[in-house]
């Protein structure tokens, strides 16, 4: 018989799947399995309804099963997804809306997810300079990309930027506009995505924009908030809601690494432009078109970090509430300050985090159990009442974690002293 609870389903998964989860950091305990979502909820195997922060961790912009993207689907599934041969409409429609979005592109291509997409964009700047080292950023996203040769720079420190050029070789800097993926959310500071754009011309290599989490906070990405021109982007995640996408979109000239010629770099990808992928897509795109579903979302995002700053002042203990737009966190530290590059995760608490979490996921609030996955998404499904409930929730959630931690500190020093 087969077993239906997030208990159950987690034991047959351990038999089958390499630590029962399919893609690293998903592992939650107690065990999670969820049976279905709709707008900013989901519904796990027993029965549990939470209000969803981890939100496909950032891929379902709209909330779950939204129906304009639900329905475009299902009239692609009709019609065949996969062809093997040549180019559909809808790709064609779905890149010519992206070159209208994104200032800084003259072409794109697809591939299917934004891992993907960074290493097609490192590709055509390998290509187009005939260098072969690629800067990093610490504090960006690295996920298990193998880039080549690689050399690591500083988030908001332009001159490790510069001095990471000037060894030479650099074919192109890779960079998220902000940051989303270190500790938390990483704003840019003043005139750095502009310094490093003038250090990338000056050294000859290309800038690529990674904004396949940030493509969520506006139409064209963050760089049409920052001002600031990549020749590549590469973006993904939440543009299909909730399917496999991954775009490279950039200017004419090194995008043209990928015409066929002699020369040619190569692009494969069976499923790339599929038509359930690229019907999403194009709907997703619709949803936001007007601009309302954004600025709802950003400004419940908004709401809910003033809700976790008063909360944490109240609770009196060091923490850090960080985020941009509808992407939140509340970090507990061990010691007060900021959170702003690599070296600040040190002080993250993980005691109180993994606590607080756990107390929240108890209370119907679903966030990641750890700093894997330190960021909450709001969606355009999530409510000003969906934000009060999570406030409360959260207040809660905290003092319940900050109880627990003193009754054990409480309990390490009477037995210290038996
Ligand atoms: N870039 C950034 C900024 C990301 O946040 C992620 C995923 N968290 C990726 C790339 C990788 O995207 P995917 O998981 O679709 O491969």
């Amino acid at each position: 018989m087969k077993v239906s609870t997030s208990a159950g389903i987690a034991i047959e998964a351990e038999a089958v799947i390499p630590d029962g989860v399919t893609s690293s950091r998903r592992a939650v305990e107690p065990p999670l399995s969820i049976v279905s979502g709709s707008g900013a909820r989901v519904t796990d195997a027993d029965g549990n309804v939470f209000i969803d922060y981890v939100g496909g961790a950032g891929a379902v912009p709209l909330g779950h099963a939204h129906p304009g993207v639900a329905e475009a689907v299902a009239r692609a599934l009709r019609d065949g997804t996969t062809f093997g041969l040549g180019v559909t409409r809808e790709e064609v429609e779905l890149a010519a809306r992206l070159v209208e979005e994104f200032p800084s592109a003259d072409m794109v291509t697809f591939a299917n997810s934004g891992t993907e997409a960074n290493l097609v964009a490192a590709r055509i700047a390998r290509a187009t300079t005939g260098r072969d080292t690629i800067v990093t950023l610490a504090e960006c996203y690295h996920g298990h990309e193998r880039l080549g040769t690689t050399r690591q720079a500083r988030y908001n420190d332009p001159d490790s930027v510069t001095a990471a050029l000037a060894t030479g070789g650099v074919a192109a800097v890779i960079l998220e506009p902000v940051a989303h993926n270190c500790c938390g959310t990483i704003e840019p500071a003043y005139g750095f995505l502009e310094a490093v754009r003038e250090s990338c011309d000056t050294h000859g290599a290309l800038l690529i924009f990674d904004e396949v989490m940030s493509w969520r906070h506006a139409a064209g990405g963050y760089q049409a908030l920052a001002g600031v021109r990549p020749d590549i982007t590469t973006t993904g995640k939440g543009l299909a809601n909730g399917l496999p996408i991954g775009v490279v979109a950039g200017r004419r000239k090194p995008m043209s690494a990928l015409v066929s010629g002699p020369r040619a770099t190569m692009h494969f990808g069976t499923f790339n432009g599929n038509r359930a992928s690229v019907a999403a897509a194009l709907a997703t795109l619709r949803a936001f078109e007007d601009g309302t579903a954004r600025a709802r979302m950003n400004s419940l995002g908004e709401d809910l970090r003033e809700g976790l700053r008063a909360l944490v002042q109240d609770a009196g203990i060091a923490a850090a509430v960080t985020g941009y737009g509808s992407v939140f966190s509340l970090v507990p530290l061990v010691e007060a300050g900021e959170l702003r590059s690599v070296r600040d995760v040190a002080r993250i608490d993980d005691g109180l985090l993994a606590g607080y979490r756990l107390e929240l996921r108890k209370r119907g609030v679903l966030e990641k159990p750890d700093r894997d996955g330190l960021r909450g998404h709001v969606s355009a499904a999530h409510t000003p009442a969906h934000v009060e409930l999570s406030l409360s929730a959260a207040r809660s959630a905290l003092r319940a974690a900050l109880d627990a931690r003193s009754i054990q500190h409480g309990l390490g020093a009477a037995e210290a002293t038996d």
